[in-house]
C-alpha cells in the first residue's frame, strides 16, 4: 500500500563511486572489472537519480590540503547568503499559495521563472545531447541554474550559474564507468 504524509524533507545520501571504492581516484587504481563500475551505478535507478537535485563527486583529500590552516568561507556567511537567496525566492512566489522556493515549481512555472538567453539555450541544448540527459533532468538543470543565480543576486540566469548547474548532473552521465 502507499501512504502519504505531510511533510517537506531534504534527502541526502552517499555511495562509492564503484566496487572497489578507486573509480576516479587521483592516485590508486580502479581494480574492477570492465562494466562492474557501471553495473554498479546502475543499482540505482535513472527515474531516483534524476530525482536527486544535486551530485557531487567527492575526490580524496590530501594531507597537506587537510592540514591547510587556511580557512575557508564561514558557515555564517554562507548561511547570511542562503536567507538573502531565499528571500528572493519567496519574494518570486509571492502570489502563489504554497509555492516558497524554487524547487517547488511546477514545469510551467520553470518555463515563466527560468528563461535562458540564447547563449545558455545552445549550452543547455548540447548538454543535454552529449550527457544524454533526460526530461526531468532538463527541469532540474533549470530550477538549480535559478537557485544558483539567486545565491549570486543575480536577476538573469547566466552561463557560469547553468554550467555549475550541469555539472551536479554527473551521475546521469551514460559515461559514468566507461
Ligand atoms: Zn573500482
Amino acid at each position: 500500500m502507499s501512504v502519504q504524509y505531510p511533510t517537506s524533507f531534504m534527502f541526502i545520501a552517499a555511495m562509492n563511486p564503484c566496487p572497489c571504492g578507486f573509480y576516479n581516484h587521483p592516485t590508486i587504481e580502479c581494480t574492477c572489472q570492465p562494466g562492474a563500475v557501471q553495473r554498479y551505478l546502475n543499482k540505482i535507478s535513472g527515474p531516483l537519480m534524476d530525482r536527486i537535485d544535486l551530485h557531487v563527486e567527492v575526490i580524496p583529500v590530501n594531507y597537506n590540503e587537510l592540514s591547510d590552516k587556511k580557512k575557508g568561507e564561514s558557515s555564517k556567511t554562507i548561511r547570511e547568503r542562503v536567507i538573502k537567496a531565499r528571500n528572493i525566492q519567496e519574494e518570486r512566489f509571492r502570489n502563489i499559495p504554497n509555492i516558497h522556493c524554487n524547487a517547488q515549481m511546477t514545469t510551467k512555472m520553470v518555463n515563466q521563472y527560468c528563461k535562458l538567453n540564447e547563449e545558455c539555450m545552445e549550452t543547455l541544448k548540447m548538454a543535454m545531447k552529449k550527457l544524454g540527459l533526460s526530461a526531468r533532468a532538463y527541469d532540474r538543470i533549470l530550477k538549480v541554474s535559478r537557485t544558483i543565480a539567486d545565491l549570486d543576486n543575480s536577476e538573469n540566469i547566466e552561463i557560469k550559474h547553468l554550467a555549475e548547474a550541469i555539472n551536479f548532473r554527473s551521475l546521469d552521465r551514460e559515461n559514468w564507468g566507461k
